[in-house]
């Protein structure tokens, strides 16, 4: 029989197991134990439906044997099991190992930091063990076999005898050290020790052969002669485990560390979570659900690799690990899960689409969330902001998603950034903080703060006092546009073309000098040839001599969204060049045009039309004779 070699990462994980600190270690049980679980669970699923399976619900354990004088420690279940293939694929190699990707992909330096938050499986076994050996009967199948390794050098698979299905995990103990006492595994005390603590919620029982001692019976002379008493030992069968789901006990037994140790174990964040939310819902349907809120955006959460769900139980029986329909897009960065009495357990994905209940419990998962991340943004601001920095995307994306059917749920969960201290306000607090004389919500749209903040457009706007929201990421406007109105007060781009802030006569002036200027107007449109639909005298301008804005239903900035999406549709903004009519260039345009030298007039067009462009972040259609012109002006 041949050793055959580990795949090069699985030998990488080994050897860190190996020279991982001694604290770390213990959790080598948990995990052993979480596998048999898993195990367990699907032949316990499959038992449901197909009676050649021939176990009872409470036939079903784990089995703990210490043996002091081999020093071994042996873990046995009756769950699945694993075929010679599975053994190769499953222990061979490592890739498999969903902890292990999550470690690759994210180049946590901290090897230590991870094996103690969550551990890394059944490798972990190496942590304690000089040789494992795994026995394995799979379900269905005839033969069993045996895979033996001693650490790094590989490992060897050969045939074996095993009655029935399941695995059997035999693990002998490193020597002990000065400082490192393996031996301590084989304690009764340590190991009860260790299930309470990481294993008590495993819904199948934890067995082990427990020793108790008790007073021999006495005679009744030696009762006179008050003999002291003398002890016997008897061995029992104890169930180390309280089985009983963390999310199905009480709150009042739970403090904040369990849950959120609860969290990092089971969904595999090396950082605590934000929030989180224990429901116990007695209604109907009845359902306990663990809600958290992480505090940091997964890596790969912004990709369509990945997945939104909710573990989704049906009475303590793992049933679906991800379960997208209980959550909207909008929430889709919460982790946790849902455990309902009320749910079939044969359901199939299919079916469970259009299950009524399922459909209740999102809504009401849903409200919870919604209500929870309102709680944050009242009480924990700094937090809220925080989720706002990892999630606030995903918020603004529901928002406009849909054609807005969802805003009203969410208008009041979205910050912004805001000319004042550049601070991030919600709604609500910007409208509170409206002068009275304010008719708008006004905002500025540009690829960064500091962009904006230079924009000429801005600056009527700022000069009246009143605060601009600044929206940076490129949904930020649509979803602006969707919302429409926030408590009566209507949106307002600080490039529309009436801001509202003018007053009648000012108005009636400006009117006078554009009909004075109109012909010059048409003059530089013209000469722009189609690349705006209006040249115009501008209102909001107060040092800047142009700035370009839009007409219309579509932006500047949406046209640059919108076109930088993937598909052949071209959108284009109806562009306008505003003037400023009280800076000096607007003058020097009026003398060049009563001069009559069109030619000249034109250069200045373009010239113009080409610095609005730079200043709005947009590309310069033709640069060298951009160029050219500045040349031959100086
Ligand atoms: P993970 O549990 O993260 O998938 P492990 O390294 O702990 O990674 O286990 C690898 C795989 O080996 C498991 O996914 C499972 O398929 C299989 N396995 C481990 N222990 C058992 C067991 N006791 N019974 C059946 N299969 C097991």
């Amino acid at each position: 029989m041949s050793t055959k070699q580990f795949k090069a990462e699985s030998k990488r994980l080994l050897e860190m197991m190996i020279h991982s600190i001694y604290t770390h270690k213990e959790i080598f049980l948990r995990e052993l134990i979480s596998n048999a679980s898993d195990a367990i669970d699907k032949l316990y699923f499959k038992s449901l439906t197909d009676d050649k399976v021939g176990l009872n619900k409470d036939d079903f354990a784990i089995w703990i044997e210490a043996d002091k004088g081999a020093r071994t420690l042996k873990i046995t279940d009756n769950g699945i099991g694993m075929t010679e293939e599975e053994l190769e694929n499953n222990l061979g190699t490592i890739a498999n190992s969903g902890s292990f990707k999550f470690k690759n992909e994210n180049k946590l330096e901290e090897d230590n930091q991870i094996i103690g938050q969550f551990g890394v499986g059944f490798y972990s076994a190496f942590m304690v063990a000089k040789k494992v050996t795994v026995i394995s009967k799979a379900y269905g199948s005839d033969k069993a076999y045996r895979w033996e390794s001693e650490g790094v050098d590989g490992y060897t698979i050969s045939k074996d005898e095993k009655a029935s299905a399941g695995t059997i995990i035999i693990l002998e103990l490193l020597d002990d050290t000065d400082d490192e006492k393996y031996g301590e595994f084989l304690d009764e005390y340590r190991i009860k020790g260790l299930i309470k603590k990481y294993s008590d919620y495993i819904r199948f029982p934890i067995k082990m052969e427990v020793t108790h001692s008790r007073p021999k019976e006495q005679s009744e002379e030696d009762k006179e002669a008050k003999k002291p008493l003398e002890y016997e030992e008897y061995v029992e069968v104890e169930t180390l485990n309280s089985m009983t789901p963390m999310w199905k006990k009480s709150k009042s037994e739970l403090k904040e560390e369990d849950y959120k140790h609860f969290y990092t174990e089971k969904f595999f964040d090396y950082n605590e979570p934000l929030k989180y939310a224990h429901v116990k819902n007695e209604g109907v349907p009845s359902y306990n659900a663990l809600l958290y809120i992480p505090s940091k955006a997964p890596f790969d959460y912004y990709t369509k690799e990945y997945e939104k769900g909710l573990q989704l139980y049906s009475n303590g029986v793992l049933i679906m690990d991800k379960c997208s329909d209980l959550l909207p897009d909008y929430f889709s960065f919460v982790k946790g899960l849902v455990d309902s009495e009320d749910l079939s357990l044969n359901i199939s994905r299919e079916m469970l689409q259009h299950d009524r209940q399922l459909k209740v419990i999102a809504k009401s998962i849903e409200k919870t969330v919604s209500s929870e991340l309102k709680k944050l943004l009242k009480n924990e601001r700094e937090k809220y902001e925080e989720f706002w920095k990892a999630f606030g995307i995903q918020i603004k994306y529901g928002v406009y998603a849909d054609y807005g059917m969802n805003k009203e749920k969410l208008q009041d969960l979205l910050l912004f950034s805001s000319s004042n201290e550049h601070k991030l306000v919600t709604l609500d607090e910007y409208v509170t903080g409206m002068r009275e004389e304010q008719k708008y919500i006004y905002y500025a749209t540009g690829e960064s703060i500091a962009r904006i903040e230079q924009l000429p457009q801005t600056e009527l706007v700022k000069d009246n006092g009143f605060e601009i929201l600044y929206l940076t990421d490129s949904v930020d406007e649509f979803a602006v546009k969707v919302i429409g109105k926030y408590k009566d007060k209507e949106f307002k781009n600080v490039s529309a073309d009436d801001l509202g802030l003018e007053s009648p006569e000012k108005k009636e002036e400006f009117k006078a000098k554009e009909e004075e200027s109109a012909d010059m107007l048409d003059e530089l449109k013209n000469a722009l040839d189609g690349k705006v639909t209006k040249v115009a005298l501008s209102q909001r301008l107060k040092s800047h001599p142009v700035c370009l804005t839009s007409e219309g239903e579509i932006t500047l900035e949406m046209e640059k969204v919108l076109n930088a999406l993937p598909n052949d549709q071209r959108v284009h903004a109806q562009r306008v060049l505003e003037i400023n009519p009280e800076h000096e260039i607007f003058t020097k345009l009026q003398e060049i045009n009563k001069s009559g030298d069109k030619e000249k007039l034109a250069k200045y067009a373009k010239l113009l039309y080409t610095q609005a462009l730079l200043i709005e972040g947009m590309p310069v259609d033709n640069p060298v004779e951009f160029s050219n012109l500045i040349c031959e002006l100086m």
